[in-house]
């Protein structure tokens, strides 16, 4: 634990990054990025240090042509020896393909509320547990782990507030059903740090042996504030996208996923270890911009590594 002051809440000093560019993030960007920039992209974030990268989605590629070509992409990952390279799927047919294509761990989503998920998947949150059901069948007949993530568990752009003990006995039917990992999502940016505070409590109150993954957005701003509320009531585990690219296709006009770099500078500074190579990241967000042809959203890369800019100038 890092101690500030006496009085103050502690941080954990270490912190777990689990990296989505190249699934939440590319499948926001209008261009499509060839098989081999993806797995030059996903090289290059193992490289950093990453072990956990959500590599691609095995949805109906009419849905989503930017990952149309995931089947491909798993084929010709050159794996780094303890990185788990996951996948998204939305269905038991989606949860066959990842599966066949070698994805280490994959990902099943459920929104908090009703409108939510009947925008998303076009069903009730009852029908899509059904399915959640089948698909963690199938993952344990292969021996793959899945990461359940449950969508707008901090607020739903559609109905607002999201009561938390809803999101808890949600939380409950997903760990039922055998995820070994749980995320909450805040997929359009609509926390705030003392709802962070207030959720991440109630759930470690009726979970106390349940590790939580957060999947913060940062729509309005909050997102690193967000991060420090989690990490002050013992959260250690999130994601967060290269170059900040990417958000929710389901939210229009709702950016924001966390950027790496950004999340990495301020732990680092914080005396948070993460094990990645921030250098290296921000390269990694460059080259993402040149294969995107537009500016990403990092600040970090814009602004400096604080460390590196008093190295070279001296100390004032
Ligand atoms: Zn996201």
């Amino acid at each position: 634990m890092i101690m500030i002051a006496p009085g103050l809440p502690a941080l954990p000093r270490r912190a777990h990054i689990r990296e989505v560019g190249p699934r939440d993030g590319l499948q926001n960007e209008a261009t499509i990025l060839s098989t081999a920039q993806k797995l030059q992209l996903i090289d290059a974030l193992g490289a950093a240090g990453l072990d956990q990268i959500e590599a691609g989605s095995f949805v109906r590629p009419q849905n989503v042509p930017q990952m149309a070509d995931a089947a491909a992409l798993f084929a010709q990952i050159s794996r780094r020896p303890g990185v788990i390279y996951s996948a998204i799927a939305p269905n038991e047919v989606g949860a066959r393909r990842a599966v066949a294509a070698g994805a280490d761990m994959v990902q099943v989503f459920l929104s908090a509320s009703e409108s939510h998920n009947r925008s998303n998947v076009n069903m009730s949150v009852e029908r899509s547990l059904a399915h959640v059901a089948n698909m963690a069948a199938i993952m344990r007949g292969a021996g793959r782990p899945f990461d359940a993530v449950l969508s707008v568990a901090f607020g739903c752009p559609f109905e607002g507030d999201v009561p938390i003990p809803h999101v808890l006995d949600l939380c409950a039917r997903l760990l039922d059903l055998g995820a070994e990992q749980l995320t909450l999502g805040d997929t359009t940016g609509m926390a705030h740090p003392v709802l962070v505070q207030r959720v991440v409590l109630a759930f470690q109150e009726r979970f106390p042996r349940q590790p939580l993954r957060l999947h913060l957005h940062s729509a309005r701003g909050a997102g690193l504030a967000n991060i420090l509320a989690a990490m002050q009531v013992g959260v250690s585990a999130f994601d967060s996208s290269v170059g900040g690219i990417g958000g929710c296709p389901f939210a229009p006009g709702a950016p924001g996923n966390l950027c790496t770099e950004d999340l990495v500078h301020m732990l680092h500074e914080m005396g948070v270890e993460t094990g990645l190579d921030l250098p290296g990241l921000m390269a990694t967000a460059r080259i993402l911009e040149g294969m995107l042809g537009h500016e990403v959203p990092s600040q970090t890369i814009k602004a400096g590594i604080c460390k590196h800019l008093t190295d070279s100038q001296g100390s004032r």
